[in-house]
């Protein structure tokens, strides 16, 4: 009898629990991964990230593939606030990977990000993608590791969304190594454990010819077919009077990694934020990214008024 109560007692238990999750998924806060290979490249993405954060409640977390010490020959600005010659190329290599991450965590707090997933590989030197061979088929990255350890995370977490850089290449090979990495582990999940995968690039609103990103070459899960990109506006006006925008949320991203000098050249450029709807998702998930990207287009501030 006894027996019987606990069972009954149990079942009851997961029920309060199962509805309580129905009742939490029937208000659908969008849930992000962004796989990006250098402790800055998450910027691309901020203006967004904060929105689904802060406004539709969502969770973002970050995928990290490198260590990001190969940024080091611009660090001269923070040596002083370090206290380190981080252009030294072994005094970089060696204290670097720990101030990126401080950096990368202290641009996240502001964002929101909820999670870090470091995957620790090396950050080895500058190659544009034209050589992306010397990652992808080399031992300089643990590939295997790599894909597993993304493929466990994305089957676990469920994701909605997954945001990479778009591969391409005049563009940096890691950048677009863990991309197409993160591409093909998307590609081999079941449709039930598949997020749709959405690839960034940046652009302003005077730019005289509209970039228009079709895929990389010799990489068939990179293809995109659609020419128009789903957009977030960073320059879209919130706030008393209406004078605020999303910049100011990327400049203080970019702001916190003092460590990579380039990095700060970046501080008040790109207007729009670009998401393209890679091939390999199915029809089905466009209705859900445009929802997502017109819930992003409203201005949720409660305006308030002043005597
Ligand atoms: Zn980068």
């Amino acid at each position: 009898m006894n027996t019987l109560r606990i069972i009954f007692k149990h079942l009851v238990f997961y029920l309060i629990i199962f509805s309580f999750e129905i009742s939490f998924s029937q208000d659908n806060p969008p849930k992000v991964l962004v796989v990006t290979a250098h402790p800055d490249d998450d910027a691309a993405f901020s203006g967004a990230n904060y929105k689904i954060i802060h406004d539709l409640k969502g969770t973002v977390d970050l995928a990290l593939i490198t260590n990001g010490e190969g940024g080091y020959k611009y660090s001269t600005l923070a040596e002083d606030i370090y206290g380190l010659e981080l252009t030294n190329e072994d005094t970089g290599r060696k204290y670097l990977p720990e101030i990126r991450k401080k950096e990368l965590e202290a641009g996240g707090k502001i964002v929101g990000i909820r999670n870090y997933y470091y995957f620790d590989q090396k950050d080895h030197r500058y190659i544009t993608s034209a050589d992306i061979k010397e990652i992808l088929d080399s031992n300089i990255w643990n590939l295997d590791f790599i894909r597993t350890k993304l493929k466990n995370i994305i089957e676990t977490e469920k994701y909605d969304f997954v945001f990479v850089l778009t591969p391409s290449p005049g563009t940096h090979a890691h950048h677009s190594s863990a991309g197409i990495l993160a591409l093909q582990v998307i590609n081999s999940l079941d449709s039930e454990s598949r997020p749709v995968v959405l690839g960034g690039t940046v652009s302003n609103k005077n730019d005289s010819v509209k970039f228009i990103y079709k895929g990389f070459e010799g990489f068939p899960v990179t293809n995109v077919s659609d020419t128009i990109p789903f957009e977030f506006d960073r320059t879209q006006k919130f706030g008393y009077k209406d004078v605020l925008d999303y910049k100011i949320i990327v400049n203080w991203v970019i702001a916190e990694h003092k460590s990579q000098g380039t990095m700060q050249l970046l501080m008040n450029r790109g207007d729009i934020e670009n998401y393209w709807y890679f091939d390999i998702n199915p029809e089905s998930g466009k209705k859900k990214t445009s929802d997502l990207f017109d819930k992003l287009k409203i201005n949720y501030y409660v305006k308030k008024e002043y005597k």
